[in-house]
């Protein structure tokens, strides 16, 4: 069983991510989303349970399973089995610094490979914080989020919840 991981912080999650790991989970047998929660900026919109629990709203694919960590990505890669690390690529502003990473979890994990999925182009402008300064700023967010959360984040922003 070919196992891979797709890590991120997920503040909230959005189209661009649900789309990186539905096409994931057709390539392997089982996607572990993994809410990395040392990432957490101290501005974090929403807690890695709440982060998790919407992953688990947008996602409905019986070989998708939810996880959170807050170690070494490899160490988690390593522990569950998995062979790939999958991540999404918007564009060349990506590029610099997850070909660091890929490098460096290459050399620290040698059995795990990173495997990139270009990002569709209609997301490539799309990430968890554009959706946060729209929403903030009182914009309409429905085009870049899970139907299912959008009012979660609208709640949130507006600090009802
Ligand atoms: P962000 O960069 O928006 O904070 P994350 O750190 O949660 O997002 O990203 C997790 C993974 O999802 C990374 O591999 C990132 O490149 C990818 N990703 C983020 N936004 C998109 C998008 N719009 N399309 C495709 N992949 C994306």
């Amino acid at each position: 069983m070919k196992k891979a991981i797709c890590p991120g912080s997920f503040d909230p999650v959005t189209l661009g991510h649900i789309d990186i790991i539905e096409r994931a989970a057709d390539i392997f047998d089982e996607v572990v989303v993994l809410v990395m929660s040392n990432r957490s900026k101290k501005d974090s919109l929403f807690t890695v349970e709440e982060r998790m629990e919407l992953i688990a709203r947008s996602v409905n694919l019986a070989n998708v399973k939810i996880d959170t960590y807050n170690g070494l990505l490899v160490d988690y890669v390593r522990n569950s089995g998995a062979v790939a690390i999958v991540k999404g690529l918007r564009a060349m502003s990506d590029f610099e610094y997850e070909f660091q990473q890929a490098l460096t979890n290459k050399s620290l994990y040698p059995a795990a490979e990173t495997m990139f999925l270009c990002a569709r182009g209609e997301n490539t402008f799309l990430s968890s914080s554009m959706v946060k300064e729209v929403c903030r700023l009182g914009g309409d967010i429905r085009p870049f989020v899970p139907e299912s959360i959008s009012d979660d984040i609208y709640k949130r922003c507006k600090g009802d919840n």
